[in-house]
């Protein structure tokens, strides 16, 4: 036995649009045992593959337009206004979990659009929060998620700047300044999730104060590849593992200080399991 000194994050684990959005899937599924979800409900597959055995069925945008008169989850990554308005023409009853953070980040690019502005949004290309930020300027909004997608020369004298709520934000500053140095009036809207550039600093504490850090996150998880860096940055001997079947042991050596921490989807469950397997080492 290597004598390994074992700690969880205590700031890990869902955010609070996750944890309402699986509450809200949970209460329904043990009242009616099913219920049609669009899109993953988590990007974590070890947390979808629970709630698939509860009657969580995933459907993507293709089979909700043949779908009708069923009850359909929208997770926290909320829609574009396109959903609600199939839904109304195939009589879905929408079971809404957007994340208020999100919803409240649609509405302010819904009236900056409205009043005209060139919007911009940072964030990643086809990601589904992206595409319900999209669809509130008719798809007019300009996303990018690396400035070197922009040229600079031709962008407009004054442009409105928003960020997808879990982007680096580090990396949007950076972007602002060099938009502002380039010349460009920028209206400035850092819309990045609290939860998420909140959890960017304590991270940096904890990833420390320990020997190793193991970073439980699906592969999928956007706000997971952001903070997963951030550890990495901070303590080099940094390992992303998505199951605890993917930790070895010849990462640690005798009596290490090891801590577990994750994304703001990754189950406090998922960090207990690993946990479990690295204490058996
Ligand atoms: S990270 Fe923030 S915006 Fe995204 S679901 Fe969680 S609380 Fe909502």
């Amino acid at each position: 036995m290597k004598n390994l000194q074992v700690q969880i994050d205590a700031h890990s684990g869902f955010c609070f649009g996750v944890v309402y959005a699986i509450e809200m899937a949970e209460d329904i599924l043990d009242e009616a045992g099913v219920l049609y979800c669009l899109g993953d409900i988590v990007h974590n597959d070890e947390e979808v593959n629970r709630l698939k055995r509860k009657g969580l069925k995933i459907i993507d945008h293709e089979v909700l337009k043949d779908l009708r008169d069923e009850k359909v989850l929208i997770r926290a990554h909320g829609e574009p206004p396109s959903t609600y308005q199939l839904a109304i023409e195939n009589n879905l009853e929408l079971i809404d979990a957007s994340c208020p953070v999100v919803l409240k980040l649609q509405h302010r690019i819904k009236n900056s659009f409205d009043k005209g502005d060139s919007i911009y949004i940072y964030g990643k290309h086809a990601h589904a929060e992206v595409i319900g930020l999209l669809g509130q300027t008719n798809n007019k909004a300009v996303v990018f998620q690396d400035i070197s997608e922009l040229d600079l020369d031709t962008l407009p004298n004054n442009i409105t700047l928003y960020s997808q709520t879990t982007k680096s934000t580090d990396k949007f500053y950076e972007i602002n300044e060099i938009l502002k140095n380039a010349g460009i009036t920028v209206n400035t809207n850092d819309t990045i999730c609290r939860q998420v550039s909140n959890r960017d600093r304590e991270l940096r504490d904890f990833a420390g104060k320990f020997d190793h850090i193991v970073f439980v996150s699906g592969t999928k998880s956007s706000n997971g590849k952001v903070l997963f860096n951030v550890c990495k940055e901070t303590n080099p001997n940094t390992y992303f593992v998505s199951n605890s079947a993917q930790i070895e042991t010849s990462w640690f050596g005798e009596n290490d200080r090891v801590g577990i921490c994750g994304a703001t989807s990754t189950p406090m469950w998922l960090m207990e399991q690993v946990k479990e397997r690295i204490l058996t080492f």
